[in-house]
């Protein structure tokens, strides 16, 4: 019993497709870091990142190859990033990842690793890319605004030419 339950504690955190963590898992994982925080504040940060074009990768290729390239982002994503992040599938083509313990700088040379990762894999689809938003913890912050300012970021990659990091401090 006390097996099938943990089995099913782990089914209830990840997520189907790719394996990773699940939006839910996420969220907790964000309330406990920003407890941390504000004890400690030692500070984390955000990233959340988008396939570029994606929808032209289903209507070209096929809804099974959109799906493989979602499983084949998932698995960079996971050699990407170091042991104590947090990635997980945040939506459809959406992916987030929680860096602790990281400044701006830090989170941008991740951020760009990751970018360029995936510029330079080979993809079913011949080229694929993603654009990226970075928000880094403030005392002013909620779970809200942080996740808020990492999708602002995201939408300013999206507007200036997709293929791009940014991090929410760059936006004017
Ligand atoms: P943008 O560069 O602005 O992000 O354009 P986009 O085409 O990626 O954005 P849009 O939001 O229009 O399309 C997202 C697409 O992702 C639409 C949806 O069908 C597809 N999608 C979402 N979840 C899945 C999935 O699990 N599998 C597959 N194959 N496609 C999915
Ligand atoms: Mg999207
Ligand atoms: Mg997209």
């Amino acid at each position: 019993l006390l097996e099938m339950n943990a089995a099913l504690v782990e089914l209830s955190m990840t997520d189907k497709l790719t394996g990773l963590k699940n939006r839910r898992f996420f969220q907790e994982q964000l309330e406990q870091h920003f407890n941390r925080f504000h004890e400690t504040a030692e500070p984390f940060s955000l990233c959340i990142l988008d396939i570029d074009h994606f929808k032209k990768v289903n209507d070209t290729y096929g809804h099974q190859v959109g799906d493989d390239v979602l499983v084949q982002l998932a698995q960079i994503l996971q050699i990407q990033v170091r042991l104590e992040d947090i990635i997980a599938r945040y939506g459809g083509e959406e992916f987030i990842i929680l860096l602790p313990e990281t400044e701006i700088h830090v989170a941008k040379e991740i951020g760009e690793k990751i970018r360029h990762t995936v510029e330079q894999d080979g993809w079913p689809t011949g080229r694929l890319t993603i654009s990226m938003g970075i928000a880094t913890v403030t005392s002013e912050d909620t779970e809200t605004t942080l996740i808020k300012k990492a999708d602002e970021a995201l939408y300013g990659s999206k507007e200036h030419g997709r293929n791009k990091v940014t991090h929410f401090h760059e936006l004017k």
